[in-house]
């Protein structure tokens, strides 16, 4: 088994990856909230986790993957105004809070479905596991933790030692609401269990030992992650905006009821910029898979634009990135199926097999080095062009893919394709050369190679393919 790296955000640097029991690997990934559509940038940390994912498993890793699902309301769940985006959601459409999250968790798998992201072994909803969260709380309540206000059960973090040390210390959390809550004792202090507010209609609320209401946010994620992979386990993952507030809480919520540290290795994605801004509703550039279905784009440009750049920078989406994604793409497709045709491994010469190996020691060098996705590319378009046997190229670009995860195994050649305008100047020189006037059918030939495809003419026709 080679050594694999990940940059811990606890330690602030790259570790050797150790499981607590090898081969088995627990991994948690915060997952999405369900009150309105996950766009690109949600889509960039999904992708993230699959990668990481599939590379353990290519180091014969045993992954057991939990996702939450976070289909509480959360009257937090707007930082500025406090307000309940589901619940709103849900009265504005005349549904039930469970029938809008339940839409929205659909619409999440569609998107990650198309973009050859694997399901998590463990789904788990919240509202499936209120029972679990109040448990905990009771926990951190036994344990000193918590205190009580006329709004809901808080955590004390100054009871915490070192409280917001993956943040960076005391410099780097941030109170994780903006909103006043009268009673809070410090800034950072947060909420475990909220009461629903008087008068309200609620549908989401549930009895508890402190009184009708909600779980908190950050609770989920620890009560989930503890009862699925235990009190300890090994990868916790989710956005960078998840370290400041969220993954600062679950730890402070653990620690406090366990007296562990819950999680040995902490993996934050970068995020996704779209033309050189922040993602916001208010600019109009939240896009979704399905936007850039509707462009006419494959979903799995998006994942080759993803793979490019190294989860830890930040990454700038534009519609040009994602066409050059695509044809990158389309290149890369034609190329494996073009192989898969093509049986020459004929006389093996020894110093083939050797550069052979090479290729695929670099690609898992590559994605063993803290996922080094862009560096793997590269790997994958050096072994194409090299001379090894188109055999041995095509079994690394499939094997490849198990990482990648751009359905190469799948592409045909009969796949490409041919933009009309070229489709029409090859046609027309099957018609010159049927005539005989082969200098005009060169010159045709020309023209098609400028516009970015080489042809190949045998005994069985011609092949057309991207340059
Ligand atoms: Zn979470």
């Amino acid at each position: 088994m080679a050594d694999i790296y990940l940059y811990n955000s606890l330690s602030r640097q790259k570790e050797l990856f150790a499981p607590l029991k090898a081969p088995d690997v627990g991994m948690y990934a915060c997952g999405p909230t369900v009150y309105d559509y996950q766009h690109i940038g949600n889509m960039r940390r999904y992708v993230g986790d699959d990668t990481l994912k599939r590379v353990l498993a290519l180091n014969g890793f045993k992954v057991k993957h939990v996702m939450n699902v976070t289909d509480v309301g959360h009257l937090t769940s707007d930082a500025d105004t406090g307000e309940d985006k589901l619940e709103k959601s849900a009265a504005e459409k005349g549904k039930s809070a469970a029938e809008i999250a339940r839409f929205f968790e659909e619409q999440f798998f569609s998107s990650t479905d198309a973009l050859n992201v694997i399901r998590p072994d463990i789904l788990c909803r919240a509202t499936e596991h209120v029972s679990e969260q109040i448990e905990l709380i009771k926990k951190i309540e036994e344990n000193g933790f918590t205190y009580l206000t006329d709004d809901g059960v808080y955590f004390d973090t100054t009871k915490l030692k070192d409280y917001g040390r993956l943040a960076g210390g005391k410099e780097g959390i941030k109170p994780g609401v903006r909103v006043d809550i009268a009673g809070k004792k410090n800034p950072t202090d947060f909420a475990l269990w909220k009461f629903s507010p008087k008068d309200s209609k609620r549908q989401m609320e549930w009895d508890s030992p402190w009184g009708t209401g909600f779980p908190g946010w950050h609770i989920e994620c620890s009560a989930m992650s503890m009862k699925y992979l235990g009190e300890t386990f090994d990868i916790h993952t989710g956005g960078v905006d998840h370290v400041a507030v969220h993954h600062t809480n679950e730890i402070a919520q653990s620690e406090a009821a366990t007296g562990k540290a819950p999680v040995k290795y902490w993996v934050h994605y970068e995020f996704l910029q779209v033309d050189g801004a922040k993602m916001a509703k208010s600019l109009g550039n939240t896009y979704t898979v399905t936007d850039v279905e509707k462009k006419g784009f494959d979903p799995l440009a998006l994942r080759y634009l993803f793979l490019s750049a190294h989860y830890r920078d930040s990454l700038n989406f534009t519609w040009e990135s994602l066409q050059a994604a695509q044809n990158a793409l389309e290149k890369l497709r034609s190329a494996v199926a073009a192989l898969k045709d093509e049986k020459t491994r004929t006389a093996l010469s020894s110093e083939k097999d050797a550069k052979t190996q090479t290729f695929r020691e670099e690609f898992v060098k590559s994605v063993n080095d803290d996922i080094n996705t862009a560096s793997a590319l590269a790997v994958v378009w050096q072994m194409l062009k090299s001379n090894i046997p188109s055999e041995d190229k095509y079994d690394l670009a499939i094997a490849f893919d198990e990482v990648l995860g751009l359905g190469l195994a799948k592409a045909t050649v009969g796949k490409v394709e041919i933009p009309g305008k070229v489709q029409e100047l090859l046609d027309k020189r099957n018609q010159l050369r049927e005539q005989g006037k082969f200098e005009e059918a060169d010159g045709v030939r020309k023209e098609i190679e400028e516009a970015g495809f080489v042809l190949e003419d045998s005994s069985q026709g011609t092949k057309i393919k991207p340059r």
